[in-house]
């Protein structure tokens, strides 16, 4: 019995969501697809390196389930890149909420979905970095929630 999910936490959306391997005809052409929450989970744990407690907390789920979450991410790149399918990135059960940076320079605070460059502060176009978000925070998000990306 299937209980109703919370949705996931999710603070970037992707500008490339698809990938297709070169010199494969479209008839053999295979796809898997990663869902919003896996990729999110891939961009915490591997490219931020942030803990799976610190992950799992960002994306408002329980650790075990950002494991299985991150597990899934891997084995959807794994079978892309291995055995030569397209990826799409889309759909899956969350909400977009915004991240929250800092400037290290001028100390600016501003909230930011899509980091498609390196997060650059508007004021003085230093770097900056995440905040993490604050506990019950997130019900304040961002109203437009992408159902149908
Ligand atoms: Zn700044």
């Amino acid at each position: 019995m299937a209980r109703p999910r919370k949705p996931r936490r999710v603070a970037f959306l992707p500008g490339v969501t698809y990938f297709k391997p070169r010199g494969i005809p479209l008839r053999l052409l295979e796809e898997v697809q990663l869902s919003m929450e896996e990729l999110e989970a891939l961009r915490l744990k591997d490219l931020e390196g942030l803990e799976q407690e610190q992950g799992a907390e960002r994306m408002g789920v329980s650790r075990p389930t950002f494991q299985r979450i991150l597990e899934k991410a891997h084995r959807c790149v794994a079978e892309a890149l291995v055995l030569g399918k397209a990826l799409r990135i889309e759909g899956g059960d969350y909400e977009v909420v915004p991240m929250q940076l800092h400037c290290r320079h001028c100390n600016h605070r501003w909230e930011q979905t899509a980091a498609d460059s390196p997060l650059a502060c508007p004021n003085c176009e230093g770097q900056a970095s995440e905040l993490p978000r604050q506990q019950g925070h997130h019900h304040q998000c961002c109203p437009c929630i992408p159902e149908d990306r």
